[in-house]
């Protein structure tokens, strides 16, 4: 039976990529960082707490991630723990530094002293192309250019990794993906604001949705199928690099329409701008370019925009009907 170690298992992505790996019929453990209140709400969500074995540690403690190494001796260490949201980073650069950058060197560091020939798979993210107008659509080897704290902090991890496989011949590979949404997606990320804020007009107990630049561009996938292509880097011969897109871009504007339009309101007598939510600098334009994962890992995504967005709205709905019905 293979092992796989996660960081970031309470996170979206970490709670799809350990159903995955449990359905693959891998012994799953999972990185769980000390919170006052509990975080296993996604493993919950999914049927799967019960299934997974939770060994405490956090990214900025190199001790606690050595711990974690030798008690689970994983064939596979998955980094997806970090301070994920642009927005805080600009708040907390220090914090994104710690757990996002200096995280992935502390992963890394501990399978070289623990055991090297650990397979790694970094979570990288478009956020370090930065979306500048020269490079409209990007690929594997299109430059850098990062524009948040975030974004800054996972290109150091992102080198790191590759400067670990050069220097130690550790098997690090690097998923640079592009923004994934689904029901278990953070409330503050704009997508699920969306969603939840479409679902709860339509059922009478929110009256505006505040928002941002809704003239940015991203190009959004289903996270239930990008945790597929983590999986498929990890089973390669040679660790490499891959972008993992859906080859689309669209608006938030539109994506709020696709929203309103599943319940059928006109967003427009909604939406409120609200310069809170702007950032100090922008990323305008993401759209990935998926061909080298389609040809090497034969990996595409299966979800459209429209099924991603309805799923998530039809989520909320029923969530927010089960919270009226307690309030009750
Ligand atoms: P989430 O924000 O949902 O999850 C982040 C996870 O990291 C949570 O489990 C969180 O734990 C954990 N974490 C945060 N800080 C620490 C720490 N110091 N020590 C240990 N664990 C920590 O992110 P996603 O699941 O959406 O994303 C997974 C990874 O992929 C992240 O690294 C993200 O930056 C990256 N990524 C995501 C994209 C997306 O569109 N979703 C796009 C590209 C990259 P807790 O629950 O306790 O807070
Ligand atoms: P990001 O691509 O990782 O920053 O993902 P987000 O979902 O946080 O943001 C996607 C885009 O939506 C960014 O360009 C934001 O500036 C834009 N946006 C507009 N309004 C909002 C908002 O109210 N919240 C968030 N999170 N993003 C917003």
């Amino acid at each position: 039976m293979k092992k796989a170690i996660i960081t970031g298992i309470t996170g979206q992505d970490g709670a799809y990529l350990a159903k995955l790996l449990l359905g693959k019929g891998y012994e799953v453990y999972g990185l769980l960082a000390r919170r006052a209140t509990a975080t296993t709400w996604r493993l919950e969500y999914l049927e799967i707490l019960d299934k997974v074995k939770l060994i405490e540690g956090d990214l900025a403690d190199i001790t606690s991630i050595i711990r974690a190494v030798e008690e689970a001796q994983p064939d596979e260490f998955y980094n997806l723990g970090a301070q994920s949201f642009v927005g805080t980073s600009w708040r907390q650069p220090q914090l994104t530094a710690q757990a996002t950058g200096i995280g992935a060197l502390n992963c890394l560091e501990a399978i070289r002293i623990v055991n090297p020939k650990i397979k790694f798979y970094q979570a990288s993210t478009s956020e370090m192309f930065g979306g500048i107008p020269e490079y409209p659509i990007q690929s594997e080897s299109t430059p850098f250019h990062p524009r948040s704290p975030y974004g800054v902090a996972k290109l150091y991890a992102h080198w790191i990794t590759i400067n670990y496989r050069e220097s130690f011949d550790i098997f690090g590979c690097c998923g640079i993906l592009f923004n994934h949404e689904s029901p278990l997606r953070g409330i503050e990320f704009v997508t699920r604001k969306v969603t939840d804020a479409a679902a709860r007009i339509k059922l009478g107990v929110q009256k505006e949705l505040r928002l941002g630049n809704i003239d940015a561009k991203r190009d959004w996938g289903f996270a239930g199928d990008y945790v597929k292509a983590m999986y498929l880097m990890m089973q390669q011969e040679k660790p490499d690099v891959y972008v993992v897109a859906t080859g689309r871009t669209t608006t938030v504007r539109d994506m709020c329409k696709i929203a309103f339009d599943r319940v059928g309101l006109n967003y427009e007598n909604y939406i409120v701008i609200d310069p809170e939510f702007y950032r100090p600098a922008e990323v305008d334009l993401l759209l990935g370019d998926p061909t080298k994962a389609k040809e090497k890992l034969d990996w595409q995504a299966e979800t459209s925009l429209e099924e991603l967005i309805n799923m998530m709205v039809d989520a909320d709905i029923k969530r927010v009907e089960n919270e009226m019905r307690r309030a009750k």
